[in-house]
């Protein structure tokens, strides 16, 4: 089966407007001879629109950081997937680390923003990965399997073709420290073995699942090698036009 790969950018707080448009303009440059391949990019939510001018008649996909599961009402802080459409995203990432660990995001309130913005036909990015402590302690798989069970909760098998999965091991996230090829293969190949058996051996087939830590423009070759790695969810590196540019023309 092969996936169209994809390679995304998250931007997290850095870029005002005006370094979102001119990143953005980099990147679309970078990727316009690479056609059998998706690219999107997540700006903070304060530069989605000048960088969604800024992408007019490419095909990068631009995405929110995080997404509210209800539409609009009093959730201070919080965007909606409607408004995230109107500033030009038709993406959204869900269940980043930083979230999880920095602002408590639990499995269920995940989930609760999967589910809304799966609801306004968004596609959406669902972070998962173990700490350090918890790779150590022997429990990756099962920490995997539990974010997976409640992040997917009552998502239809009909809306799984609109969720990616990003395995991110959260030590190797921002470290410099990469999870070898091998580890990032097994966990991702435990993944797609979970999805068959959550849903069924088409829905498992047609995800992606891309790989999230240290993915610079030096190791993303060997990673996309991995016949379960579909793509690279990219921080740091994200940054720099011409190191993103690289990791999108992987080889
Ligand atoms: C991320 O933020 O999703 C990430 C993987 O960051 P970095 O590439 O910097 O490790």
């Amino acid at each position: 089966m092969s996936r169209r790969s994809l390679i995304a950018g998250n931007w997290k707080m850095h870029t005002t407007a005006g370094e979102a448009k001119l990143l953005a303009n980099q990147v679309a440059a970078a990727c316009a001879e690479f056609s059998d391949r998706d690219v999107l990019l997540a700006p903070p939510f304060t530069a989605l629109r000048s960088a969604a001018d800024a992408l007019a008649g490419s095909a990068v996909i631009l995405a929110g950081q995080n997404v509210c599961w209800e539409p609009q009402g009093a959730f201070t802080g919080e965007i909606s997937p409607p408004m995230l459409r109107d500033a030009g995203a038709a993406a959204a990432i869900v269940g980043h680390s930083e979230r999880r660990q920095i602002f408590m995001e639990s499995d269920e309130m995940i989930n609760r923003r999967m589910i809304g913005g799966l609801k306004h036909d968004l596609m959406m990015i669902f972070c998962i990965g173990e700490t350090l402590e918890q790779r150590e302690g022997g429990e990756t798989f099962s920490i995997l399997e539990q974010q997976i069970r409640q992040g997917l909760s009552e998502v239809p098998a009909l809306e799984m073709g609109r969720v990616v999965i990003a395995y991110e091991p959260v030590w190797a996230i921002g470290t410099g420290k990469t999870a070898t090829t091998s580890q990032a293969q097994e966990a991702h190949a435990f993944i797609r073995g979970l999805i068959e058996g959550l849903y069924e051996k088409e829905v498992a087939a047609h995800l992606r699942i891309l790989y999230g830590g240290s993915v610079k423009s030096t190791n993303v070759d060997e990673l996309m090698t991995q016949p379960d790695i579909d793509g690279a969810l990219v921080g740091g590196a994200a940054l720099d036009a011409a190191s993103f540019g690289r990791i999108i023309q992987y080889q």
